[in-house]
């Protein structure tokens, strides 16, 4: 069973999906300001949630 990132439009094992938690509340905002249509419980790939959590990093640290 293969799922499709709704970020990346990757196809992914589903057991593979990640999912963020309310207190990454930040990363969610990001990521629904690039892509409106997404909502949480789709979940993403790990790729794009590191991907996120690094860019929320390099924010705080400039
Ligand atoms: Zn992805």
């Amino acid at each position: 069973m293969s799922y499709k990132c709704p970020v990346c439009g990757e196809q992914i094992k589903r057991d593979l999906t990640a999912y963020i938690d309310h207190t990454e509340k930040h990363i969610i905002d990001e990521i629904k300001g690039n892509h409106p249509d997404w909502v949480e419980k789709n979940g993403l790939c790990h790729k794009c949630l590191k991907y996120y959590r690094n860019q929320m990093k390099g924010e705080k640290d400039v």
